[in-house]
């Protein structure tokens, strides 16, 4: 259905599919609620529909991959490597290493669409040739398997063709926006072309009772809504550095400090974090977590050194922010220090980037009025 590209933070994706395939390098994954997907349709047909009704939609699912390879050799060719292509049950992700470039997402979207064109060519010719071609009648029932193929293929490149995000044609539609204005004003519009569509969809399907609809009308919306976000937090954080976000006016503890020191810290000031030092040299970081698991093993007279975390996560102040933004993933938020030339001089949260993203919003959509 769409490529994408590589979130920051955690891979949750990954835990719910499983690799089947390498072709041209690169994995392919099914995801298991497609699995899901097949077995109910197998399951739910009946003993002789619901078979043939499996190997159609296995068909059309290899033409989506087919679709998901055509986004991932012309991107190859373009010097933008794929991670991996997974297979939802509403379509495939190929999802890109890096960011393209406006021209470059412009031929890598509309790659995927061109290839189930061709297969739609194909199925069409075969069609005619083996007069196979008869008016269809009574849905998918009553049309041989290349005739529904051809449907299928001119579906999917007309649905992934539609100018809204996260089909195909909303990034050709932001690339094409990309040309005069500047990225993040691009998704926000083929994001908002996106949501608005999948609003429509969702009514739509409510009053239709099409379930199938109003599931694509939430996946539409939600991509959309994701695509917008990460979009312009990245076009934020892009060309700043870690010290643009640290925080600058913090204190330390020595190791040697009670526990209880550090709690009326906390409780007195705003820090919650403490980096532990001995004279000049940095320790490890005494978390809000660890003091509190500190004071109710050992009591308030034990020493910060005992309950301090030794392995800290430590970047220097120059690191571009989309590369420090990986430091952070949700089982670890821990603060990361900064170092300049071997010395501390700050300390950064994922909430400090977060604010960061906020106020540098604000003041993006303040000249992004009229006038
Ligand atoms: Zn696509």
């Amino acid at each position: 259905m769409s490529q994408t590209r590589k979130q920051s933070g955690t891979d949750g994706r990954q835990a719910w599919s499983f690799r089947v395939a390498t072709i041209v390098g690169i994995p392919i994954r099914i995801h298991f609620t497609f699995i899901l997907f097949l077995a109910w349709i197998g399951l739910s047909g009946g003993s002789s529909g619901g078979a043939s009704m499996s190997i159609l939609v296995a068909a059309i699912f290899v033409c989506v991959l087919l679709h998901e390879l055509g986004h991932a050799l012309v991107a190859k060719k373009l010097g933008v490597l794929t991670r991996d292509i997974t297979l939802y049950p509403i379509g495939g992700v190929a999802m890109l290493d890096s960011k393209p470039t406006p021209p470059q997402e412009l031929k890598i979207s509309l790659a995927g669409p061109a290839v189930n064109l061709v297969l739609a060519v194909l199925f069409f010719v075969y069609t005619q040739a083996t007069h196979s071609l008869v008016p269809v009648k009574g849905g998918l029932q009553s049309v041989s398997l290349p005739q529904a193929l051809l449907i299928a293929n001119l579906t999917l490149a007309v649905f992934n063709m539609i100018p809204a995000f996260p089909m195909d044609g909303g990034r050709v539609l932001r690339a094409a926006l990309g040309l005069r204005l500047s990225e993040a004003r691009s998704t926000q519009i083929a994001g908002g072309i996106g949501q608005a569509l999948a609003v429509m969809l969702g009514i739509v399907g409510l009053f239709t009772q099409g379930y199938v609809l109003m599931l694509i009308a939430f996946f539409v919306f939600v991509g959309a809504s994701q695509e917008i976000q990460a979009t312009v937090a990245r076009s934020i954080l892009h060309g700043h550095i870690l010290s643009d976000v640290m925080q600058t006016s913090f204190e330390t503890i020595a190791s040697g400090a009670s526990l209880q020191s550090a709690a009326n810290r906390v409780i007195h000031g705003t820090q919650r974090d403490f980096p532990v030092t001995n004279g000049d040299e940095v320790l490890g970081i005494l978390t809000r977590s660890q003091l509190a698991l500190g004071l109710a093993t050992d009591g308030e007279t034990a020493y910060v050194a005992g309950w301090m975390e030794r392995k800290f996560k430590s970047a220097n102040a120059e690191m571009p922010l989309e590369e420090a933004v990986e430091l952070f993933t949700q089982s670890d938020t821990a603060p990361v220090l900064v170092f300049e030339e071997e010395r501390l001089i700050g300390m950064a949260s994922l909430e400090n980037i977060s604010q960061f993203v906020m106020l540098e919003h604000a003041k993006s959509r303040g000249h992004a009025g009229p006038g």
